[in-house]
């Protein structure tokens, strides 16, 4: 196939934003080249790890609820076309301070949108998972459709999706440069000079790079993500008995975990990691890291606290208010901007991909965009 095109729409980046994008742009009948400097799924961008949360009593705000409603349909319906098992629904505590941000944002989220939803006590937490430990002052929101989804296997699939409704998917392609045009953008990438009517950005932490420095205020930030064994066999962490968890555990600094699926109990900080740059991440852990989650694993989930399985770093793409921002370029309306992690991303990615698809399609969307406007950072 002739790569050069030209094309309706170019997708840069094929992360979970990127692939989801390229799928929902053939599913409405249009010429797609996505194009990636990697292959994914790969552990070099912010959609690898083996799991992702997906909730939907939203404490970020509830106008992002109906797009994780969307999102979890469209996950569905991706499990069926694709056969790969995706989503598992294990129930989710978002645990805390009740007049916390955690705690109060979601309460106020499943209220407005009538979200089945239990508030229990500490003591009522863990009687029903007693693997926790908790300050007598939290309280937890339980929601039992939340649970997690495989990020490598959700992008394979579709990607693989993608490509059988006609998209053209070039891996190994780096874009060099773009250039907006009259009529449309033009790509540069070894390969030589790609046309296109519009250009959708995606590329993750490299967002803050040189292809769009200085464009939005992105900052990169380093997190981990830590795999311990748990003390002894018991099942206390089995999928069946633990659910994803999200937990305040002093103002304003979260924590969150997984059940054992068979590699251990993942556990990471949501926030707090150290500022960096993509191209030059440390990839190594520290030791000091992994003693910091040792020690909240021994304060609150005590028989998760064995031996480190497996460590990996992860960065987050952070805007300054946390939310995403999906839009058109502010000086080029040919160029669509698609960064949404701030940490919390994934859930959405069917639903932001086609969000992504009717903007550079120039269609209606179903969706509340207001909270995802790049002018909100409108440049001095
Ligand atoms: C540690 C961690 C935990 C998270 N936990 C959750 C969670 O529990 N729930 C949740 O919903 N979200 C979570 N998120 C957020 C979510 O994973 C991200 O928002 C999402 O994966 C980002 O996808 P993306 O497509 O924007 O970026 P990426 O996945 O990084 O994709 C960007 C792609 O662009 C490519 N690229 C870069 N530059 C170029 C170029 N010049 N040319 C071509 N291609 C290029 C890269 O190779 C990459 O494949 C978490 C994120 C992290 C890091």
């Amino acid at each position: 196939m002739n790569t050069h095109g030209p094309w309706d729409v170019i997708v840069a980046g094929l992360g979970a934003a990127g692939a989801s994008a390229v799928h929902a742009l053939a599913e409405r009948g249009a010429r797609v080249l996505g194009l990636d400097r990697h292959a994914p799924p790969h552990a070099l961008g912010s959609s690898h790890g083996r799991s992702r949360i997906i909730r939907e009593a939203y404490f970020e705000d509830p106008r992002y609820v109906p797009l994780v409603q969307h999102a979890y349909t469209r996950w569905r319906a991706l499990e069926q076309a694709s056969g790969a098992a995706l989503l598992r629904e294990t129930g989710g505590l978002m645990i805390g301070p009740p007049d916390g941000t955690l705690v109060r944002g979601a309460l106020a989220s499943a209220r407005q949108h009538g979200l089945p939803h239990e508030l229990l006590s500490v003591r009522e937490v863990m009687a029903r998972v007693p693997a926790f430990r908790l300050p007598d002052h939290h309280t937890a929101v339980l929601e039992p459709r939340a649970g997690m989804l495989d990020p490598e296997r959700a992008i394979a699939a579709t990607l693989a999706e993608a490509r059988r409704l006609g998209a053209h998917i070039a891996t190994g392609q780096p874009v060099l440069a773009w250039t907006a045009e009259h009529h449309g953008v033009s790509v540069t990438t070894p390969a030589g000079r790609h046309r296109a009517g519009r250009l959708v950005l995606a590329l993750g932490p490299w967002m803050a790079g040189p292809l769009l420095r200085g464009v939005l205020p992105l900052a990169v930030e380093r997190n981990v993500l830590h795999w311990f064994s748990p003390v002894e066999v018991t099942g206390a962490f089995d999928p069946a008995r633990f659910p994803v968890f999200l937990h305040e555990f002093e103002p304003g600094r979260f924590w969150y975990g997984f059940p054992d699926t068979g590699d251990g109990v993942k556990v990471a900080l949501h926030g707090g990691g150290t500022p960096a740059d993509v191209e030059s991440l440390p990839r190594a852990v520290q030791e000091a890291e992994v003693l910091h989650m040792k020690h909240l694993l021994a304060r609150h989930l005590p028989q998760a606290a064995g031996p480190l399985r497996e460590a990996l770093v992860c960065p987050y793409t952070n805007t300054p208010d946390g939310h995403f921002v999906l839009d058109h370029h502010p000086d080029h309306e040919g160029v669509i901007l698609a960064s949404p992690c701030s940490g919390h991303g994934f859930k959405f990615a069917p639903a932001v991909g086609e969000l992504i698809a009717d903007l550079a399609l120039d269609r209606p969307s179903p969706f509340d965009r207001s909270l995802f406007a790049a002018k909100r950072f409108a440049r001095a």
